[in-house]
């Protein structure tokens, strides 16, 4: 099937993995800082990325702390940090007035840390080990919420009869709301930021379910199977989604 891409109104796609959203990235541990780099860059974050306390304070620049051109969206940190500690990081930010989203992301797990971490200025906290997707949607959730007292305008994605709100989890099928599940709208956000791009079932499972999912190849076939039976005129002659024969699947 050829549909041309000229169908897309290009001033109606604002692909939301296009944000360029500044991230600091404190992490002692070279493996698990290398997977939150890949995994935010995945997702278009521009990343900066540092092992020590002591390091991250220097590319805060101490001088712009509290200025308007303080340099990131949004801090991922670590606790147990070399030099000074992630704890101490987090609560001189506050104390010098600065309110940048912080997601602490920490193996400590009592309650007492999380409760400490929160109680000095932290935005949220997710323990190691943890899921990348459930990662970037947190950051993504702390962005957003940053985002909100600067009004913006309502992002949709759309393709022909198609229209998804990525920001308020709905979708239009040809003028009527159908109820995705979450991973079907993932799946098919997936889909509509990336018109024509034929997916494999593992870069699915990836993107889709996480890079720590241990399941079936089937389970892509499955959720395509369903979210086919929501978007498509007759699921059995799909004109969305089509099957790629030996490599996955493709959209539009
Ligand atoms: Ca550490």
């Amino acid at each position: 099937m050829m549909l041309a891409l000229n169908m897309l109104n290009n001033s109606d796609i604002q692909n939301l993995g296009t944000v360029t959203n500044r991230v600091l990235v404190v992490e002692d541990e070279e493996s698990i800082r290398e997977l939150i780099v890949l995994g935010l860059e995945e997702e278009g974050f521009n990343v900066v990325a540092v092992g020590d306390g002591q390091t991250a304070l220097d590319k805060c620049q101490v001088q712009a702390l509290q200025a308007q051109d303080f340099p990131f969206d949004l801090i991922v940190l670590d606790l147990m940090l070399p030099q000074v500690n992630g704890l101490d990081l987090c609560r001189f930010l506050r104390y010098k007035g600065n309110h940048v989203p912080i997601l602490i992301v920490s193996a400590k797990t009592t309650e007492t840390d999380r409760v400490l971490g929160l109680e000095i200025g932290a935005d949220d906290y997710i323990s190691k080990p943890f899921s990348m997707r459930e990662f970037v949607a947190r950051c993504r959730a702390l962005l957003r919420r940053n985002r909100l007292n600067t009004p913006v305008e309502p992002t949709i994605v759309q393709f022909q009869d198609i229209i998804l709100y990525p920001e308020e989890y709905r979708v239009m099928v040809r003028g009527v709301a159908v109820n995705l599940s979450p991973r079907e709208f993932r799946l098919l956000e997936l889909f509509m930021q990336n018109p024509r791009r034929v997916w494999g079932r593992e870069q699915l499972l990836d993107k889709v379910w996480g890079m720590d999912f241990i399941g079936d190849r089937k389970t892509v076939d499955v959720h395509i199977r369903w979210l086919r039976e929501k978007l498509e005129l007759d699921p059995s002659q799909p004109q969305y989604i089509t099957t790629v024969r030996g490599f996955g699947y493709r959209f539009g």
